[in-house]
């Protein structure tokens, strides 16, 4: 079998609010079509018009070629030899940032065309099952532009996973750092009160983690706050510093009893060595997108695995992307928990109308996924609508170009 077309779609919900701290509300879809017929599916999570310039452009030098003309003619049978491919010969483009972002899309549709080849889940091919079944936990984002508006729509979120028979849940409480700009400005209290209250709401069985996005700008600051929520029993803490201070992840990840988890955003497995053996960080989080598909995401899980870490995968895009991930899920022992929220309650319409036949909850357990590939199909209807939703709103922005973002650091 070769692959004889790379096709790439931007797609965009109406309604996209570029000042919202959501990057479920766009996408780029990626189709790897085979002279046998097979097509695969993958996505990114990253800025999809980015993605396309980077998949679609042709190379000029043998150190940076371009991703669709080195996969056209190529097996998709050996996914891991296609991944290096890409990663030698884009190199001086490529190799870490974006440029592992756009092969990773690239990697999870060929995973996807080599379980459709052979009739197998992707999971089976990734190695096997190392569990009988995926646990999932309710990522519950908040609305609100008041401090009372957002603890509200938390706790009823709370309750809401609770009986919905999610065992564990995510509280994001980004109401402090640089990406709740457009929020309230809270100081440390206000998450303090905001995790008792969720405790309080869930009941002392529920796994709770706590998301923070990136809130305090240094260890001591992150360490004297986490400190006092050791006591409402939270699985991880999220993303307490920026992504680049190692140094403070260390520091804070060795004085504090409550897990650190980090990782969302990383390119490739030595951004993952580098968070776990100069981070220290207890809990990593690779985006199967981002850190480069399902071959290099199996990398980072092997590395976990021998260091005693846990795999808690970022997840925050279409049905597509959740499924890779369930993928991943099961093929690693020391996968915990994957980020999921059914369709039906998420905020993006990409989410909720992209892909058909999408992973059910029973007992707060997910079944491990049995079609062959990543078992998912696109819906035309919502692929096309959300196609033409992309271009009018590039022309839109494009044409105001943003006035209205204040952004501070
Ligand atoms: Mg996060």
């Amino acid at each position: 079998m070769k692959i004889t077309g790379v096709e790439c779609t931007v797609l965009v919900v109406p309604d996209c609010d570029a000042d919202a701290c959501d990057s479920a509300q766009d996408t780029i879809v990626v189709q790897i079509h085979t002279d046998e017929g097979i097509t695969g599916i993958g996505e990114v999570d990253s800025n999809p018009w980015v993605m396309k310039a980077l998949i679609e452009a042709p190379g000029s030098h043998i150190m940076g070629l371009g991703l669709t003309e080195l996969v056209l003619g190529q097996d998709p049978t050996q996914p891991a030899a296609l991944w290096d491919r890409m990663y030698t010969f884009s190199a001086m483009t490529g190799r870490r940032g974006a440029g592992v972002c756009a092969m990773g899309a690239i990697d999870m549709a060929v995973w996807d065309i080599y379980g459709k080849a052979t009739g197998r889940p992707v999971w089976q091919l990734l190695g096997g099952a190392r569990q009988d079944s995926i646990t999932p936990y309710a990522s519950l984002l908040p609305s609100g532009r008041t401090l009372a508006e957002y603890k509200k729509s938390l706790l009823s979120k709370a309750r809401w996973a609770k009986d919905y028979g999610f065992t564990a849940a995510k509280m994001e409480i980004c109401i402090n750092g640089p990406y709740s700009h457009n929020l309230i400005q809270e100081g440390d209290e206000a998450i303090v009160e905001i995790v008792a209250a969720c405790r309080e709401t869930v009941g002392p069985d529920m796994v709770m983690m706590v998301d923070v996005a990136y809130a305090w700008s240094n260890w001591k600051e992150a360490l004297r706050t986490i400190r006092r929520l050791e006591r409402y029993d939270i699985f991880f803490v999220e993303t307490p510093l920026r992504s680049d201070d190692l140094d403070g992840y260390a520091r804070l990840a060795d004085a504090t009893s409550v897990q650190v988890a980090a990782g969302e955003w990383l390119n490739g497995r030595f951004e993952f060595l580098d968070l776990m053996d100069r981070g220290h960080v207890d809990v990593v989080q690779p985006d199967v997108g981002r850190v480069g598909g399902l071959t290099e995401a199996m990398r980072v899980v092997e590395l976990a695995l021998d260091r005693g870490k846990t795999i808690v995968p970022h997840c925050w895009k279409t049905g597509i992307g959740v499924a890779a991930t369930a993928h991943l899920a099961a093929a690693s022992s020391n996968c915990r928990f994957i980020e999921f929220l059914p369709p039906s309650v998420a905020n993006s319409a990409l989410r909720r109308e992209l892909v058909t036949e999408e992973l059910q909850i029973e007992n707060g357990k997910v079944a491990l996924p049995q079609k062959p590939g990543l078992g998912i199909e696109l819906n035309p209807d919502a692929f096309k609508r959300f196609g033409k939703a992309a271009n009018a709103y590039a022309i839109a922005r494009r044409n105001t170009m943003a006035p209205s973002l204040s952004l501070q650091n």
